[in-house]
């Protein structure tokens, strides 16, 4: 293939179902995925170089440092997270399509290095679904759920406000908002 790689950004606030979203689109299409490093402990269930490249402060500082990270940020109970830079530069040469699925700052910071990139937002058919997504996870204190939520809130208004998300798709029929994403994937009309 000749043809130069695409990236395709998927952003929503926690609890809309990125996750699952984007494990059936890597599962439907050829598109890659792009493997953040994060220092935050790995989850059961999660591979090392699979989910993400679990790493320690200093390792993911020099990172940082080095200029080895397209965009990163410290997130959640100041964990660090980032995008590796080599896998989106060999994804574009190689005609690949590479999925990010970054949180909204993470976004907007690749928006200013890379704007010809399709930059989608996925988002809950309303607050109290959001709310009840949250809550149902039963992982979490309720505290720590209605900070989630004032957090999710509050990241929807920056995404909306950036311009940037010009895709948005709402969650409301998983099976759709899948069929959604894997038509920009593919490049199809949407
Ligand atoms: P989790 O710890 O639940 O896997 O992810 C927490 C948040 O970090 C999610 O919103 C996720 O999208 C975001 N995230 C994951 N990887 C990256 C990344 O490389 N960069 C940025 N900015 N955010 C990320």
């Amino acid at each position: 293939m000749t043809s130069r790689g695409r990236l395709v950004v998927i952003t929503g606030p926690s609890g809309v179902g990125k996750s699952t979203i984007v494990s059936e689109v890597l599962r439907r299409t050829d598109a890659r995925y792009s493997i953040s490093a994060t220092t935050r402990p790995m989850r059961g269930g999660e591979t090392d170089g699979e989910d993400y490249y679990f790493v320690t402060r200093p390792v993911f500082e020099n990172m940082i440092e080095t200029g080895k990270l397209l965009e990163w940020a410290e997130v959640f109970g100041g964990e660090y997270y980032g995008t590796p830079l080599e896998p989106v530069r060999d994804a574009l040469a190689n005609g690949e399509v590479l999925i990010l699925e970054i949180d909204v700052q993470g976004g907007l910071l690749v928006n200013r290095k890379m704007p010809e990139a399709d930059y989608v937002l996925l988002l809950p058919p309303d607050e109290a679904t959001l709310a009840q997504r949250l809550t149902g996870r039963g992982t979490e204190s309720q505290d720590a759920t209605a900070e989630r939520l004032a957090k999710a809130v509050e990241e929807i208004r920056i995404a909306r406000d950036s311009g940037v998300y010009t895709i948005e798709i709402i969650n409301d029929d998983l099976e759709s908002a899948i069929a959604e994403v894997v038509a920009i994937v593919n490049q199809e009309s949407t």
